[in-house]
Order: structure tokens, then C-alpha cells, then sequence
């Protein structure tokens, strides 16, 4: 890659370019449960455009590069520190099981937020504050997108 190519700049792919992240982006990136639409993108940094050589090395669905990242763990995962990658790994796998239980409980089979919440943490075997203030956060991006999933 010569110097003029790495320089170059693009729209940005998450936010195509507004420089804040709607709802629309969160749905096409498939980031529910993940983002909530906000006035800055962290994709571009609010620029609008990025490099391409970024945009090449992260997905424009990166789920962890949001504007709430302080610029030390920032850091740490551009320089793809293998303790975070495992950690994020991890935690991305969590978020999608707790979700999927979610939608599959509350919004296909119509029980109670109650009554899929006690599903939740039986399938966990654990009933701490942690995974109940997840599970509220869930169930409220979960009905900001009502009917989309
Ligand atoms: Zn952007």
C-alpha cells in the first residue's frame, strides 16, 4: 500500500457519512442489544469520514468502538491486546445468549418480562445484581426496537 492509498479517505460505513449513529444504522449493523443511537459516531469520531486503511482493519459493526471508550482501552484494542480480545469475546457471547433468551421468551413466545427474567437466570444458575441490571438494560433496548428483531 503506497502512502497516497493509506491516507485515503471514505464515507464512514457505520454511520454512512452523518456522523452520528441512528436507529437505522444500529438495525443495519445488526448492533441491537449492543448500541443505541447516538449523536456521535465513534467509527469516524463524529468526522463523517475515516481512513480507509481503518476501515479496512475494523468492521464498520465493531461492536466495542463506541464514543462512551475511554482512549486508553481505545488503545489497548487497536493494539489488539489478547487479554481484552478474550474478555470482549466473551462478553459479546454473553450479551447474544442473554438476547436470544429475550427475544425467544418475551417477544416470539409472549411470556412476562417477570417470568423470562426467571428463565434467565435459572439458564445461568445465577441470580446477582450484575446480570439483573443486564437483563433490565436488555429489555429496554429491546423494546426501543420493538419489531425489529
Ligand atoms: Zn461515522
Amino acid at each position: 500500500m503506497d502512502t497516497e492509498e493509506k491516507g485515503k479517505l471514505i464515507d464512514c460505513p457505520r454511520c454512512l457519512g452523518k456522523g452520528e449513529v441512528d436507529k437505522h444504522d444500529v438495525i443495519r449493523l445488526r448492533r441491537i442489544f449492543f448500541w443505541m443511537p447516538g449523536p456521535h459516531c465513534a467509527f469516524c469520531n463524529g468526522l463523517k469520514r475515516v481512513e480507509f486503511s481503518f476501515a479496512s482493519r475494523f468492521n464498520a459493526d465493531d461492536w466495542f468502538i463506541t464514543s462512551d471508550l475511554s482512549l486508553e482501552m481505545y488503545q489497548k484494542y487497536i493494539d489488539k491486546d489478547p487479554e481484552l480480545l478474550a474478555q470482549l469475546e466473551a462478553h459479546e457471547h454473553y450479551i447474544t445468549s442473554i438476547s436470544n433468551l429475550i427475544i425467544q421468551y418475551h417477544y416470539r413466545l409472549k411470556l412476562s418480562k417477570e417470568d423470562t427474567r426467571k428463565i434467565i437466570l435459572d439458564s445461568f444458575r445465577s441470580n446477582n445484581a450484575e446480570l439483573n441490571n443486564t437483563i433490565t438494560g436488555l429489555f429496554e433496548q429491546a423494546d426501543f426496537f420493538i419489531g425489529e428483531f
